[in-house]
C-alpha cells in the first residue's frame, strides 16, 4: 500500500512536465500586439464581444454574495456550551438514512460475487491453474472497455489463486500493478522488485527465527539435533549466516536515480532467489505502453529463458482493444498467447449487478422499482459501463438523503445522470491545455453573439484576438482546425462537415455542453481569467 502511494506522488511530480502543458506555457513569449493595431483592423460592423463578457464577468460575484448568507451571521454559530450544540447537523440526521452500507457502491469496493463474468473467469483460471501445479502459464492479455468488469474479475481470480496456493502449500504468487499509476519501465521494475525483496526478507526473517529455536533446543539437548535437518550446532550457525548475508544483500529499489539495468537486475535476483510461480498483472496496460514504450514487456517477456529457479507469467488488461498495434511483433506474440474479451453489459446484465450491490448498499424499501432499471439504461447507453451504472446509483441515493426524501426516486437518477455527466465535462474542460481553451472559448463567445452554423475560419479570427489579448501564441488556422476536432472527440463541441458547393466543405461547429457552466470552467484558468480583465475591449469581425 506505502509503495502504491509513494509512486503516486511520484507520478503527479513528473505529470508536471507534461511536454504538451510546456508549450502551452512557453506561449506567453510573444510580443503583444498594440491595442491601436487591433483596433485598426476592426471595422464598422464588427461586434462587441465585450457586450457578452460584461454580464458574466459579475455572475462568480453574485454566487459569492448569495453564499454569504447574512442570516448565517456568525452569532448564531457559536457554540453555546451549555447545551453543547445549535441543531446544526440535527435536521440532517432526522431524516430516514437511505443507505444501509453507501461504501458498497464505491469504486474501491471488491464485490464477492461478479454475475455475468462466469465465462471469463473460468476461462483465467483454466489458464492460471497451471500455476498450482508449478508449470507456468501461458500469459493472457484482457480487452475489454472500461466498466466491464476487468480489474474486479482479474482481483477475484487472483485472490483466489493466492488462497488457493497456500491452502496446498505451493509456492505461486500474483502481483498486481495498475500500470496508470506505476507507468514507466523504472517504476514497473522497481515496485516488482521490492515486492519480492519484501516478501523474501519476511521469508528469510521466518526462517532465522526457526534457526534460532532450533539452535536453543539443542544447546539443551543435543537428541533435539534427530527433529532438525541440520547435524550440528556448527551447521546451523552455519545456515544462519548464509541467510544473515542474504539479507544483507537484498537492497531495496528506490524510486529514482539508479541506471534501469540495476533496477532488472535487482528485480531478476529477487524473483529467481526461490523457487516459486509468478503471476505478474498489469492492469492497464495500454496506459504503459502509451506512455514508456514496450521495453518492459519485452524485458518481462524473455526473463523465463533466464531465471534459474523461478518462472513468471504476465496478464496484461487493457482498455484498448488496439494497443497490440504498437508492440514489437516478438512482444505481441508473446503476451497474447490467450486472450480473453470483456464485452460491454447489456441493460439487464447491468440491472443484475445493480441490484446485488442495492441489496446490501441501502435500507429496505429506500429504491422505488423504477430506480435500478433507470440507472441500467442509461449506463447501457454509456457503451455498458458497469462502473457508471454504480456512480449514478449511488449518486442517485446520495441526492435523494440530500433532499431529505423517504425514497430513491426516477427524478433522483435523472438528476444524478446530469451532475455526472456535467462533472465528466467540468473535468475534461479544465484539464485541457490552453490553447484548446482559447479556441473553445470562441466558439463560446460566437454562440453567445447568437452566430448559428459557426464555422472553422468564425472561430479563427475570434481564437486570434483572444490570443493577442492574453498575449498567447498564434496558432495556424489548420492546428486550430485540429484543436476543434479534439474538441469533437472529447464530445465538447459537435463539428459537422457540410458540403458548400462549388465553395467547397467546412465545418459547422455547435457546442454541446452547457455554456454557462463551461464559461465559468475556463474562467478560471489564470490565462483565460485576464480576458474578463482585458482592455480595452476584444472585439472581432463576423465575415458572413
Ligand atoms: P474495468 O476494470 O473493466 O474498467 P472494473 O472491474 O473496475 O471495470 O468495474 C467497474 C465497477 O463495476 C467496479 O466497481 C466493479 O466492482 C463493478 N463491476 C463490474 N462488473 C461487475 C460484475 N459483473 N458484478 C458486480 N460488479 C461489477
Ligand atoms: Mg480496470
Amino acid at each position: 500500500m506505502d509503495e502504491d502511494d509513494n509512486s503516486r506522488g511520484g507520478n503527479r511530480r513528473e505529470d508536471g512536465d507534461n511536454p504538451r502543458r510546456d508549450d502551452d506555457t512557453e506561449a506567453g513569449d510573444t510580443p503583444a500586439e498594440t491595442s491601436a493595431s487591433t483596433e485598426d483592423a476592426v471595422s464598422a460592423e464588427d461586434i462587441d464581444i465585450q457586450a457578452s463578457i460584461g454580464p458574466d464577468t459579475d455572475t462568480p460575484a453574485d454566487d459569492l454574495d448569495q453564499h454569504k448568507d447574512p442570516d448565517v451571521g456568525l452569532d448564531k454559530v457559536v457554540l453555546n456550551d451549555d447545551e453543547g450544540s445549535k441543531g446544526l447537523f440535527d435536521d440532517l440526521l432526522a431524516g430516514e438514512p437511505i443507505f444501509e452500507n453507501k461504501e458498497v457502491l464505491r469504486p474501491s469496493y471488491t464485490p464477492h460475487e461478479l454475475p455475468h463474468r462466469t465465462d471469463q473467469i473460468n476461462q483465467m483460471a483454466t489458464i492460471l491453474v497451471s500455476a498450482l501445479r508449478g508449470e507456468t502459464p501461458s500469459n493472457i492479455l484482457i480487452y475489454g472497455k472500461t466498466g466491464t468488469g476487468k480489474t474486479a474479475s482479474a482481483k477475484f481470480v487472483s485472490q483466489e489463486l493466492e488462497s488457493t496456493s497456500q491452502k496446498y502449500d505451493v509456492p505461486c504468487e500474483v502481483e498486481y500493478i495498475n500500470c496508470e499509476v506505476t507507468d514507466t519501465q523504472y517504476r514497473v521494475l522497481a515496485q516488482l522488485a521490492n515486492k519480492f525483496i519484501e516478501k523474501n526478507v519476511e521469508r528469510i526473517e521466518a526462517e532465522q527465527d526457526r534457526l534460532d529455536e532450533m539452535r536453543t533446543r539443542a544447546t539443551e539437548d543435543p537428541n533435539a539435533l534427530a527433529e532438525t535437518p541440520y547435524d550440528s550446532i556448527a551447521e546451523i550457525d552455519e545456515r544462519a549466516d548464509e541467510l544473515a548475508a542474504d539479507a544483507d544483500e537484498m537492497e531495496t529499489v528506490p524510486m529514482t536515480g539508479w541506471p534501469t539495468d540495476r533496477v532488472y537486475t535487482t528485480f531478476f535476483d529477487a524473483v529467481d532467489y526461490k523457487e516459486r510461480v509468478v503471476v505478474i498483472m498489469l492492469d492497464e496496460i495500454d496506459k504503459l505502453v502509451e506512455k514508456s514504450g514496450d521495453d518492459t514487456l519485452y524485458n518481462l517477456s524473455r526473463m523465463n529463458s533466464e531465471l534459474d529457479n523461478s518462472r513468471i507469467s504476465i496478464m496484461g488488461i487493457s482498455n484498448d482493444l488496439k494497443f497490440t498495434d504498437f508492440l514489437d511483433p516478438r512482444v505481441k506474440s508473446s503476451l497474447g498467447e490467450e486472450e480473453i474479451v470483456f464485452p460491454p453489459y447489456d441493460a439487464n446484465q447491468l440491472r443484475d449487478i445493480l441490484q446485488h450491490r442495492a441489496d446490501v448498499a441501502f435500507k429496505g424499501g429506500a429504491l422505488t422499482d423504477d430506480v435500478i432499471p433507470l440507472c441500467a439504461a442509461f449506463a447501457a447507453q454509456e457503451h455498458g459501463d458497469a462502473r457508471r451504472a454504480l456512480d449514478l446509483l449511488r449518486t442517485a441515493g446520495e441526492l435523494a438523503e440530500r433532499g431529505q426524501a423517504d425514497t430513491v426516486e426516477e427524478a433522483h437518477v435523472r438528476q444524478a445522470q446530469d451532475k455526472i455527466e456535467l462533472d465528466r465535462v467540468v473535468e475534461v474542460v479544465r484539464t485541457l491545455p490552453t490553447q484548446s481553451k482559447i479556441v473553445l472559448f470562441a466558439i463560446i463567445l460566437l454562440e453567445k453573439n447568437g452566430v448559428r452554423n459557426i464555422n472553422t475560419g468564425e472561430v479563427f479570427n475570434i481564437y486570434k484576438r483572444l490570443c493577442e489579448e492574453i498575449d498567447a501564441d498564434v496558432l495556424t488556422q489548420r492546428r486550430v482546425t485540429d484543436l476543434i476536432s479534439e474538441l469533437d472527440m472529447l464530445g465538447i463541441v459537435n463539428a459537422v462537415v457540410v458540403s458548400k458547393g462549388r465553395y467547397g466543405r467546412t465545418k459547422e461547429i455547435s457546442l454541446s455542453v452547457p455554456i454557462d457552466e463551461t464559461e465559468a470552467v475556463l474562467l478560471t484558468d489564470s490565462r483565460l481569467g485576464d480576458i474578463e480583465s482585458a482592455q480595452p475591449f476584444v472585439q472581432a469581425r463576423f465575415d458572413n
